[in-house]
């Protein structure tokens, strides 16, 4: 894949950059490796406020950083725009309270003082996607460096301008230019970077044969990953439910990011007492969504990110389709260039078709008919993910069954999925390890360091009780 700029709406390459030669590469890790050694030693008070100016920074340049993220993936101007605010966010609520999430840890035992210190582990790889192309970045790189840590970033091939933009931000704030780096490399380049000594570990956020890949690399040598990986988050509605709010909300947790997001909710599992008036309000939802630019202010969805995602998500329709299930198209008038796709929702979904069985990234909704809510369980946990998943109930009883049983990272009641700094964010099964946000996230690539002290004043006392 070519490292350039080729906007989705036009297919126009805008620019193309060129991979670091292997001395660049070289040349980065070792800036990195030496600018860990003194970033380790800072004050959380200097960090923060280097935190906070990046987050205004990230505030004030919010229009032009939404034009970058649009023209290099397609999403819709004033998504993009909310995305740069919510990169202000999370770096706002590290610098505020990473001090805290990372301050010693008192846990009483027969010594003096024993306690935890939480140590970062040095330099870390970040490998990542596209689909929201700074704030996956920026919820990695905000605790990463309030932690000590600093970051060396492989953004997706197709988003080159995007990673030199978070680059610039984290440079302008006053973080050092070793603390924070871009390298532009393709995939292929990954595992020799992850190999090098002075690289301690690695987080990435993806699909799952990349997850895989980087994985098996950190784990024939012993580094520590984190893992964010696809998911088919299930959106479950049952007759208690506010159908007017679950309805409007469905439509948007579907296609927000033009339908290309890890937890949108792209199974729709509905009781069959309120699925006819479910599926019929939902698909004027998707009818009504406004497909165009996406520079354009009024656009709901604009183009996918490649040609090739909308080519691959069209043969998914194509064999679902073909298996036997039925289609609703948007009727959106699609403009003649561009990755565009008009919104689909699919019903009757064959067990064994793509649509039962795998990850759509796109505006694609697969709608399921169940009579109970063992049912609504078996297949929202009858998928190989577990990131998300949200269930819309009024009564008591099926919020505790759906919060214990269903296998996903989080459960949402009667509102969508979304990541907020102040929790934590991850899944299980394939949709992968380890958290981020929160207090959960800043400690994954920290040392946390058992510290047992014991004077002689105590081992007197232990001898003579
Ligand atoms: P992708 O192809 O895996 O790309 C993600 C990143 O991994 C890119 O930087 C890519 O570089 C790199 N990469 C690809 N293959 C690699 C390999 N073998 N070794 C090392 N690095 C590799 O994923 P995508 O298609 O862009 O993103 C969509 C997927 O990401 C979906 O499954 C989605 O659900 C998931 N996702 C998950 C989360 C989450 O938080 N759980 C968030 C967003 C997206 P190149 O661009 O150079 O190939």
């Amino acid at each position: 894949m070519p490292i350039a700029t080729i906007n989705p709406a036009t297919g126009e390459t805008v620019k193309e950059f060129a991979a670091h030669t292997p001395r660049e590469i070289e040349e980065k890790i070792a800036r990195a490796y030496e600018a860990f050694r003194s970033h380790r030693r800072t004050t959380f008070a200097e960090r923060a406020e280097k935190m906070m100016r990046a987050a205004e920074i990230l505030e004030a340049g919010k229009d032009s950083f939404a034009r970058v993220m649009t023209v290099e993936m397609g999403k819709p101007i004033r998504s993009a725009r909310d995305e740069a605010a919510k990169c202000a966010w999370v770096c706002r609520h590290y610098a505020e309270n990473a001090e805290a999430f990372l301050s010693d840890e008192e846990i009483a035992t027969t010594a003096t003082r024993s306690f935890v210190r939480y140590q970062p582990l040095g330099v870390v790889l970040a490998v990542m996607p596209w689909n929201f192309p700074f704030w996956q970045v920026v919820r990695f790189a905000a605790p990463a460096l309030m932690a000590g840590n600093v970051g060396l970033l492989k953004h997706a091939s197709n988003v080159p301008q995007c990673a030199l933009a978070v680059e610039d931000v984290f440079r302008r704030a006053g973080f050092e230019r070793g603390e924070f780096q871009t390298l532009l490399i393709g995939s292929a380049e990954v595992s020799r970077v992850l190999e090098d000594a002075r690289v301690a570990a690695a987080t990435l956020t993806g699909s799952e044969p990349a997850g895989a890949s980087v994985a098996s690399v950190a784990g024939r040598l012993i580094k520590k990953t984190v893992l964010e990986l696809g998911g088919s988050d299930p959106f479950i509605v049952m007759p208690s439910a506010n159908l007017d709010e679950a309805v409007k909300t469905a439509v948007k947790a579907r296609t927000i990011n033009n339908g290309q997001s890890c937890v949108a909710a792209k199974r729709f599992i509905v009781h069959a007492e309120i699925y006819e008036e479910f599926a019929r309000r939902f698909k004027e939802g998707i009818a009504a969504l406004r497909v165009g630019d996406p520079l354009d202010e009024e656009t709901e969805i604009g183009p996918l990110a490649t040609a090739q995602i909308a080519r691959d998500i069209e043969e998914q329709v194509r064999k679902t389709v073909a298996a036997g299930a039925r289609e609703f198209r948007s009727p959106a008038k699609l403009p003649a260039r561009g990755n565009y796709f008009a919104p689909a929702v699919l019903e009757d979904i064959p067990k064994n078709s793509p649509g039962y069985c795998e990850e759509f990234f796109g505006p694609v909704a697969l709608l399921f008919r169940v009579g109970s809510i063992d049912e609504a369980i078996r297949i929202a946990n009858d998928t190989p993910f577990g990131l998300g998943a949200s269930a819309w109930t009024n009564d008591d009883g099926e919020r505790d069954r759906f919060t214990s049983e269903i296998e996903s990272g989080s459960v949402f009641i009667n509102a969508m999925v979304a990541s907020d700094p102040r929790l934590p964010f991850g899944g299980v099964k394939r949709s992968g390890y380890g958290r981020e946000l929160s207090a959960f996230g800043i400690r994954e690539f920290v040392n946390v360091k058992t510290v047992y002290v014991k004077d002689d004043e105590t081992t007197r006392r232990a001898e003579t009780e």
